[in-house]
């Protein structure tokens, strides 16, 4: 083995962006990188039976972004080649929210781009196959991970193809990126060990999406759109976004029931029962490309696998399986990169040690914590709707208030706005609100309110 790497073999379970991403990371320490997914994968972007999510609104956050080019130098260029259409941060995207329609329409000094989940995918996935090292095994399903009987430590897993015939592979490490993190528990189960516990946010989410072409008289003064229901009376919302090619993905979607029926006709009358008529005026004579396509999103899920006090050696679950958020705040994807991005840190830093892989899991499920912290902080802000399950921060009528005075601050100040968008797009911590300035400032406001 040369000196640079800490093992012979790493095997990732799933090639969604949370596998893809975290294969970038490995192939720089592992001999070889395997990564097993059940689904077939075509050339082409293609939407596939593992991401159902795939054909829903998916926003690339500007970390996301950088994240991805940490991992894939050039990757924004891979994104504009591919399509994507460029957004300038704070401006080509319409905001509505109640008393700001729209919210100030301001050039943050960013770029971002939009595109197909099923192209985001591609993109990343052509730069994984383009590493010497690492190979992608499609219909290819991870049945088990297999450990020592002592459970100590992970030796590889057992997979199934799609002709039935089942067969084993050994890894240094494995990595759970299967969206459900099912086969991390179910090994903790077998050999005995304690399961992480969860935090969940019970939200019973409703999501419909349709796809247009983007006619000839679209609007000019915007790419896209978002428009928020008034919390906590109307938790209707929608994301219209613009996708490579010229169409629109439009989502809408409520909670508890009120969600869209799943037909055209039903999708625009809910459409036009939104707080704000922009997205039905500019689909209402649009031509649809697609079918409605339905997602349910039951809970936001932590699992706290930092309070575990044993974990096995060489394996590490990433991505959903640590953490699913609420899809309305378009956090996941990001999130996965970053979560690459340390994974890849901690192996170069970890490299030198006598037992890295024994010390990469505890230190990921630190250090990951600081990266999860900021986009639960927003899950959170679920609980503004009583029907929300899960224990409701203390003193949350003060967080939501001070969110309120953010935002008329963020309206009135560039600066404020400017920071309030790199929280939301992950490039700063929540932490930043406590400046005291600010803070001062907020207080201010809400002693107006
Ligand atoms: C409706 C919806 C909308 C969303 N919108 C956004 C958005 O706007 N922006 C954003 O950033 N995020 C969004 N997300 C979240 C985002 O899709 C995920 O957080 C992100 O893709 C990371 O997921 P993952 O790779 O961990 O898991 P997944 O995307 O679930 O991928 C898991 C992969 O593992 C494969 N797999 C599973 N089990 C096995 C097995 N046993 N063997 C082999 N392969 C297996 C699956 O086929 C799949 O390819 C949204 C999610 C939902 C549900």
């Amino acid at each position: 083995m040369a000196p640079n790497l800490i093992g012979e073999q790493a095997v990732v379970i799933g090639a969604g962006m949370a596998g893809l991403t975290a294969a970038g990371a490995l192939a720089d320490s592992f001999d070889q990188v395997v990564v097993l997914e059940r689904d077939s994968l075509t050339e082409g972007p293609a939407y596939r039976v593992g991401t159902p999510q795939a054909r829903h609104v998916h926003a690339l956050l500007v970390s996301g972004q950088r994240a991805l080019s940490e991992l894939f130098p050039g990757f924004e260029q891979d994104l504009a080649r591919a399509g994507a259409v460029p957004l300038r941060g704070g401006l080509d995207v319409r905001i509505e929210r109640p008393g700001y329609d729209p919210f100030p329409q301001r050039d943050l000094g960013w770029l971002s781009y939009a595109l197909s989940r099923p192209t985001i995918e591609r993109v990343v996935r052509r730069r994984v196959e383009s590493r010497a090292n690492t190979t992608l095994r499609q219909r290819c399903r991870v049945q088990e991970v297999l450990a020592t009987p002592d459970g100590a430590a992970v030796t590889g897993v057992r997979y199934e193809n799609v002709g039935g015939a089942s067969g084993t592979i050994a890894a240094d490490l494995v990595v759970d990126a299967s969206g459900r993190g099912a086969l991390t528990l179910a090994l903790l189960q077998s050999i005995g060990r304690p399961l992480p516990e969860e935090t969940t946010i019970g939200i019973d989410l409703g999501y419909v999406t349709c796809v247009f072409a983007v006619p000839d008289d679209a609007p000019t003064d915007w790419k896209g759109v978002r428009t928020f229901g008034h919390a906590p009376q109307n938790s209707r919302r929608g994301l219209m976004l613009p996708l490579e090619g010229n169409r629109w993905m439009a989502t809408i979607g409520g909670r508890n029931g009120d969600v869209p029926p799943g037909e055209p006709e039903g999708f625009l009358t809910y459409a036009r029962a939104l707080r704000t008529p922009t997205i039905y005026t500019a689909i209402s004579h649009a031509k649809r490309l697609d079918g409605v396509a339905r997602y349910g999103f039951p809970e936001s899920v932590r699992r706290h696998f930092e309070r575990l006090d044993v974990f096995p050696s060489g394996l590490l679950p990433i991505g959903d399986a640590i953490c699913r958020f609420n899809p309305v705040y378009g956090q996941g994807m990001s999130v996965a990169a970053q979560e690459a991005c340390l994974l890849q840190r901690l192996l170069q830093r970890l490299g030198g040690d006598s037992n890295p892989i024994a010390g990469l899991a505890p230190a990921f499920f630190a250090e990951v914590q600081p990266l999860i912290e900021t986009p639960w902080s927003v899950a959170i802000l679920d609980f503004v709707f009583p029907d929300t399950r899960g224990k409701r921060p203390a003193d949350f009528e003060t967080t939501l208030k001070f969110g309120a005075a953010l935002i008329r601050l963020a309206a009135e100040d560039p600066a404020v706005h400017k920071l309030t968008a790199e929280v939301q797009n992950l490039l700063k911590p929540r932490s930043v609100y406590l400046d005291p300035a600010l803070m001062q400032r907020a207080l201010a406001v809400m002693a107006e309110e």
